[in-house]
């Protein structure tokens, strides 16, 4: 996946430290800015596919990829019903 859509991200407007919050209330923050952007959803196929560890991507938290990512496995896996 390219990074073309990187130019049009409203992060570029605020400080790389904004994206990368210390706390709760920082990500909320940092969120809020993501839900105006025009390329939240290739931010965040980026950052799963390329399992981002670190930040505020696509309006999601460390924590919220995290259980993404999981799910998206889980639904994966072979049934166990058959
Ligand atoms: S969704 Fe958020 S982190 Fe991604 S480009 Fe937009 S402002 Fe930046």
């Amino acid at each position: 996946m390219g990074t073309e859509w990187m130019a049009d991200g409203l992060c570029r407007e605020y400080s790389p430290e904004t994206f990368f919050p210390r706390d709760g209330m920082g990500v909320i923050v940092a969120q809020r800015i993501c839900a105006e952007c025009p390329v939240k959803a290739p931010c965040l196929e980026y950052a799963l596919s390329n399992r981002v560890d670190h930040g505020v991507w696509g309006g999601t938290s460390e924590r919220e990829r995290r259980r993404i990512l999981r799910a998206h496995r889980l639904a994966r896996l072979p049934s166990s019903h058959t």
